[in-house]
């Protein structure tokens, strides 16, 4: 393939992804997950990709500098190579972490996520499906899990179901021999219970949001710990509660999770149940509010806190939805700190790739001051060690903590 000469020097620098239209020259059509080798303007060899049709990102970069030759091996490389760059990372006390981070871990639209001696393969691309084959047992070799789930995006399903593979589908591990893999509904338990920081956590690996748990949010669930002694907290769009859990360890006063979802509520429920080998979490009330957030925050009953988490779905999925997002975000922002007495503490934060730092870091910045109330920032946060974000599509996860 050759690439037109903006795309040539961004896959130079290191950008994993080259959009069809960039695509200027390529020998014959090829089919998804076909490694495509790509010439520069002085014919000299560029760059590896996986070829991908099925999608607006038409060659997924592998490699860049000087020719390789893909075998086994230098597969293999590249799984212990996300493996090492996580050893030290987390002890016994937290068995569910991302090992494998898309195109961050030089893994292009492919996700691998640890809970327990579960792990959940979730596929965002097409160019992966006629990969499985070999690169499922390499996962049983190279990472030992009991049980492999496969998940895979929306938008692959359709041509995934042509090749027998489905969301929710599981492996087993074939001690018998490599190459062996076969895929199935799985009928093993669709829920793992993990740890994270000592804490246990259900994922609900077959079916739920993402892979089943929010690992990205770790690092500021950790965080939230040390701040909730003594504190009211709210956890606006709680999902499984992970803020609250952590927020009742820490010694809050009580803790209310705050969803749309009567799914996401009880999993809520079942983790505070999981953890009542923790006296705080004991001796910590913990209420369930089923409601919409940005309605509930803004007109919902009169109720205020000292620690108000706010962690709304992505919501710019796409360009066109950027500039609503960035309104969307500080109104909540203000609903937020209409709620907040004084001396608490608002935490929003963002994982809209479109929306970018500046911007949402913005939108809060301003409802902040708009409130009139005074305030300081304690601190902003982004991307946890085990979701590393290597180039700037990359970066969607933003948290920013001011006091009140
Ligand atoms: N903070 C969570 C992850 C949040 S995921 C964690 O650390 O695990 C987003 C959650 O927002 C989902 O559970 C979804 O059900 C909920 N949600 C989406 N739109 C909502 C709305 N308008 N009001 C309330 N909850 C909403």
């Amino acid at each position: 393939m050759r690439l037109g000469p903006a795309a040539e020097t961004a896959v130079r620098q290191g950008h994993p992804w080259v959009y069809a239209d960039r695509i200027k020259e390529q020998n014959r059509i090829g089919s998804a997950g076909e490694l495509a080798v790509i010439y520069d303007r002085r014919d000299q060899f560029l760059a590896l990709g996986l070829y991908d049709p099925d999608s607006p990102i038409g060659l997924r970069i592998l490699h860049v500098g000087k020719p390789v030759t893909v075998t086994p091996d230098w597969w293999r490389d590249r799984l212990r190579t996300a493996r090492e760059r996580r050893r030290g990372l987390f002890d016994e006390q937290t068995t569910g972490y991302r090992w494998i981070h898309g195109e961050n871990d030089g893994w292009p639209g492919l996700v691998l996520d640890r809970y327990e001696q579960t792990v959940v393969l979730k596929l965002y691309s097409t160019v992966w499906l006629s990969r499985l084959p070999e690169l499922v047992p390499m996962l049983f070799a190279e990472f030992h899990p009991d049980r492999l789930i496969l998940r895979l995006s929306r938008n692959i399903q359709e041509a995934a179901a042509k090749a027998d593979l489905g969301d929710g589908f599981e492996a087993i591990a074939h001690p018998s021999g490599a190459g062996n893999v076969r895929f199935v509904p799985a009928t093993s338990d669709p829920i793992v219970i993990f740890k994270e920081s000592g804490l246990r956590f259900e994922a609900e690996v077959v079916q739920g949001q993402k892979t089943g748990f929010y690992l990205d949010q770790r690092e500021n669930r950790r965080l939230v710990e040390t701040h909730a002694a003594g504190r009211d907290v709210l956890n606006a769009f709680s999902f499984s509660g992970g803020f609250s859990v952590y927020s009742a360890r820490g010694g809050a006063r009580s803790v209310t999770d705050l969803d749309i979802s009567s799914h996401a509520l009880g999993s809520a429920g079942r983790n505070v149940a999981l953890n009542q080998n923790s006296v705080q979490i004991v001796g910590c009330p913990h209420e369930s509010v089923q409601a919409d957030c940005f309605e509930w925050l803004a007109a919902g009953p009169r109720r205020e806190f000292d620690l108000i988490i706010l962690d709304p779905p992505s919501m710019a999925r796409r360009e066109h939805e950027r500039a609503g997002a960035i309104q969307a975000y500080g109104k909540l922002a203000a609903s937020g700190i209409g709620r907040l007495r004084p001396g608490g503490i608002l935490l929003s934060a963002s994982c809209s790739a479109h929306v970018t730092d500046a911007e949402f870091f913005g939108a809060v910045r301003d409802a902040a001051r708009k409130s009139g109330r005074r305030h300081s920032e304690l601190r902003i946060t982004r991307h946890a060690a085990d979701h590393p974000a290597t180039f700037p599509e990359a970066w969607y996860l933003k948290a920013i903590y001011l006091q009140f």
